[in-house]
């Protein structure tokens, strides 16, 4: 078989929402946008809700769609980007919950569909989604008056504990939230760890469940194993890969891996990045192509049959280091081609 094999771990990731679930004051929610950052959200979200999870949120009414049709009804399924011109056949048939962003999303909202639940998404400092304190203040009373499920804002800094950006972004949700009689939510990931203060009623983990930093204490979540197609020996002077931007400095062997940019290895781990054989190591050598690697396994004792750019010696942050990125971006682009397996599904 030619493709790689990404191997996510349900089980790991059920552990993370319940070490996530302990330290939150109140309720934990579940962030599966973007697939479950990669990870299959109708998988993930299915399990979570085993685990105990009610409240899901992704970023769009198409998103939202699909995971009600996985997930079945129940949940409440939470949407960022509220409730936009077109989504209000989708809001309705999927019974999503949109969390308004606007005076004209709450206009919208409230006469497409009089009965149907809400959120509101305040902008507490961020300037990226939801409504400023004086839209808010003009729309509040009305908004209360109806079926009203969630206020929430979202940290800019949050994984960085030290910042101030963080107590005043907390002031501000209080002074704006003060006397809603409805649960309120403030931190992802990040705001978990920053303590109780920023919990609220609810709080909205994305990337701590797939073992991502700035939870420094998750069980990694995936692993993905690349075929090695085809070795070669190559002399001292000899070049590999586009614009022979690696030359050999001594006899080397190289192994041919299936997997490329157009699975989400980004061009710029060239040369950098490193692939595990078991706990041993071997470095890309030359430019990442379209569908293919090219890896030093000269100090490999014999030839493997695949090699791990994920995994437990080396999880989404790290190969991010490599490639001047996050984890978070490694996670969503983890390409189509692979083949996903479960592990606790
Ligand atoms: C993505 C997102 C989250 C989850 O953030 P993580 O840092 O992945 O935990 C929570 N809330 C909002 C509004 C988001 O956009």
């Amino acid at each position: 078989m030619g493709t790689g094999i990404l191997t996510i771990d349900l089980d790991a990731i059920a552990a993370n929402w319940r070490a996530l679930d302990r330290r939150s004051q109140g309720e934990t929610g579940a962030v599966v946008k973007a697939d479950g950052y990669g990870c299959g959200a109708g998988k993930v979200a299915t399990r979570l809700a085993r685990e105990g999870a009610r409240r899901f949120f992704v970023a769009t009414a198409e998103e939202g769609a699909a995971l009600r049709d996985a997930l079945g009804a129940g949940p409440e399924i939470n949407v960022f980007s509220g409730h936009m011109a077109r989504d209000t056949g989708l809001i309705r048939d999927h019974a999503l919950t949109p969390m308004l962003n606007s005076p004209e999303q709450a206009a919208r909202h409230r006469s497409a569909l009089p009965d149907a639940p809400y959120g509101v998404q305040l902008d507490s400092g961020m300037n990226r989604l939801g409504m400023e304190p004086a839209d808010w203040a003009a729309t509040r009373a009305g908004l209360e008056a109806g079926p009203l499920t969630l206020v929430m804002s979202h940290l800019a800094c949050a994984d960085e504990p030290g910042r101030p950006e963080n107590a005043r972004q907390l002031k501000k949700f209080t002074e704006m939230t003060a006397g809603v009689s409805v649960p309120r939510s403030l931190s992802a990931t990040g705001g978990i760890l920053l303590g109780a203060e920023y919990h609220f009623d609810l709080t909205r983990p994305g990337i701590g469940l797939y073992g991502g930093l700035p939870f420094a204490d998750a069980q990694p979540v995936v692993r993905l194993s690349l075929p090695v197609i085809q070795t070669r020996d190559v002399a001292p002077g000899e070049f590999v890969g586009y614009g022979g931007s690696f030359v050999a400095k001594r006899p080397t062997r190289i192994a041919t891996v299936s997997a490329g940019y157009a699975d989400g290895l980004i061009r710029y781990m060239s040369n950098v990045a490193q692939l595990y054989d078991d706990e041993r190591v071997c470095s890309l050598a030359g430019r990442v192509s379209m569908d293919l690697l090219t890896v030093d396994i000269t100090d490999l004792p014999d030839t493997p049959d695949q090699l791990d750019i994920l995994g437990p010696h080396q999880g989404v942050d790290l190969l991010a280091e490599a490639a001047g990125t996050i984890g978070y971006e490694i996670l969503t682009s983890l390409g189509p081609r692979y083949q996903r397996r479960y592990l606790g599904a």
